[in-house]
């Protein structure tokens, strides 16, 4: 499970007062479908980095699967390294996350790089290739891939890494319609089948069909909460919101 309790982030050089995030709570249970809508600036990727442990909060604190960070995280704990390999992302542009030179060296790279064994990386490296349907892309060069395939590929390393949360910060955003619906198809297959949880963050609602709650930023703040299917009822508090219906 992920909660936040009470965070609070401000960049440094932002003005006195002035919070990217402020107070947020949120609970996101093993195996659940979160989506985050909010307009630009609402906070949607501060959020995604603090749930990665990319940032510490100012205030508050954040546990995953009960490792808990807080403002006095030293920066060389081995929590961060644990929470980051808990919780993957993908982020909008999943060629800026590439490093290997083949489909499979990329999906190798994560657990490569925690010193596990040749068969161990090999069984993960399988795993997520299956799991992502990219076998009969393993030997291809990533930048060959097209957008919906770079996600998954992606969606693989994070899988490889053992990750139990996505978190997916506005990666849906450039996709056409047909392979963002062939990515949200996955993700509903990787949450139903593999219990991974999902972080949708997004600012279009048609990206919440599968979420099961969904939350709401606005100027940092939460602003609403909810069940899918009550959040998906209020058209007109979305849209003064800034979340396109
Ligand atoms: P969103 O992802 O919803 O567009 P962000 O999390 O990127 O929102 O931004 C939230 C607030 O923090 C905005 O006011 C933005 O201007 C500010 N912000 C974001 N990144 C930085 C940064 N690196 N330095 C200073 N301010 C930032």
């Amino acid at each position: 499970m992920i909660r936040l309790s009470g965070i609070s982030f401000r960049y440094p050089y932002a003005e006195e007062g002035e919070w990217a995030l402020k107070d947020i709570d949120m609970e996101i249970e093993d195996g659940d479908f979160v989506a985050v809508l909010g307009a630009n600036g609402s906070g949607k990727t501060t959020l995604a980095r603090l749930l990665n442990a990319l940032l510490l909060p100012a205030e508050g604190s954040l546990s995953v699967d009960g490792i808990t960070i807080d403002s006095t995280t030293k920066a060389d704990t081995p929590d961060l390294a644990r929470i980051r390999c808990l919780v993957g992302m993908v982020f909008q542009n999943p060629e800026n996350q590439i490093v290997g030179d083949t489909v499979e060296k990329d999906v190798a790279f994560g657990p490569e790089n925690l010193g596990l064994s040749y068969e161990e990386i090999e069984e993960r490296v399988d795993d997520a290739l299956r799991i992502m349907d990219l076998q009969s892309l393993r030997k291809r060069n990533p930048l060959s891939l097209s957008g919906g395939q770079l996600q998954r590929l992606a969606m693989a390393g994070c899988l490889a890494l053992r990750s139990r949360y996505l978190v997916l910060d506005e990666s849906l955003s450039m996709l056409d319609t047909e392979i963002k619906s062939e990515v949200l198809a996955n993700l509903r297959h990787l949450n139903e089948q593999q219990k991974l949880g999902i972080i949708l963050i997004s600012h279009d609602i048609s990206d919440c069909r599968y979420a099961h709650q969904i939350y709401i930023l606005n100027k940092g703040r939460l602003a609403l909460h909810g069940p899918a299917s009550e959040i998906l009822e209020r058209k007109e508090e979305l849209r003064s919101l800034g979340v396109r219906c």
